[in-house]
């Protein structure tokens, strides 16, 4: 991918080096204003099985997704675990080319997707890509890179360690800077669907349809945000920065980080009622979809009988 010939995003917070937390700017649990005893619905999202961040914390809710947040605990003075304030003098550890690339090919999609907001009579605000290492704090809660990247529709944030990369490459065997875009632009496709409204639906469906038919919902939501990936990848395809065999590197992502492959790694057998974004064989297919249309529409997994 000629990536060295994408515009940089000025939408970045680096916290990269600032260790646990980093950045210190959320209150764990935004609904805090809403009263005490209230719950909050946030949908967080991500790109692989077994993500929610929330999970290892305990604080995830009933099922997919969507998690219900209870305000948090707070220790009187002098107990608990100090946090120090957050160092304004840290500064972020140096560029990388992971971070880099992330920078220009989230200033790509920005490109693209005004354009593709502007066409249908409306305007694309841009999320903002939260680099970070080890862990970090989002309006979602506190997430380690073990969960994966992920988008918390709560702040608008796409957060992401880029030592994930490096898993990509070497445990899901997919290498190649144009798989790594695809990481980004799919998180990216989590923000559209935020933009569309469609992550309300998700969030409307939380506590009435059973678990199986949530993870129905969340598999479609899923796919889409593939297909999404996939629309931008036919613009930066059309705009000459791929390379042969980009196309390639991205569908083999796609695969690498289907349901099905991945609960054959960590379990040795696949349980297609649990599935939370689709087989390979759809997560393939869909972000192929993307790339040879196009067009939004043609992403409508919540329509379509064949997934
Ligand atoms: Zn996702």
């Amino acid at each position: 991918m000629r990536w060295g010939d994408m515009r940089e995003s000025q939408n970045v917070e680096d916290r990269t080096g600032m260790g646990g937390g980093g950045g210190g700017g959320f209150p764990l649990g935004g609904g805090m204003r809403m009263g005490f005893g209230s719950l909050i619905v946030l949908v967080i999202v991500g790109l692989i099985f077994g993500i929610n961040p929330l999970e290892m914390l305990g604080l995830m809710g009933g099922g997919g997704g969507v998690v219900q947040q209870a305000p948090p605990q707070t220790a009187p003075p002098g107990y608990g675990p100090q946090t120090a304030p957050p160092s304004k003098a840290t500064p972020p550890a140096p560029p990388t080319p992971e971070k880099t690339l992330s920078r220009k090919v989230l200033g790509d999609t920005e490109d693209v997707w005004t354009a593709l907001f502007k066409a249908m009579g409306t305007r694309y605000e841009p999320p903002t890509l939260v680099l970070f290492t080890r862990q970090v704090r989002s309006a979602c809660g506190l997430a380690s890179a073990a969960s994966g990247p992920f988008y918390c529709s709560a702040d608008s944030k796409l957060y992401l360690d880029t030592a994930f990369f490096d898993e990509l490459s070497r445990r899901f065997g997919a290498p190649g800077d144009f798989a790594q875009a695809y990481v980004i632009a799919h998180e990216v496709g989590h923000h559209v669907q935020k933009q569309l409204g469609i992550m309300n639906r998700m969030e409307s469906l939380q506590g009435r349809v059973s678990k199986a038919e949530y993870n129905q919902a969340s598999v479609r939501l899923e796919l889409q945000a593939d297909c999404f990936a996939g629309v931008w990848g036919h613009y930066a395809n059309n705009e000459r920065l791929l390379d042969p065999g980009d196309l390639e590197e991205g569908l083999a992502a796609a695969s690498a980080v289907g349901d099905d492959r991945l609960q054959k790694q960590a379990q040795g057998y696949v349980v297609p009622e649990s599935f939370t974004h689709g087989s390979s064989a759809q997560r393939t297919r869909w972000f192929k979809r993307g790339m040879e249309t196009g067009q939004i529409s043609s992403c409508n997994t919540f329509e379509s009988n064949v997934l």
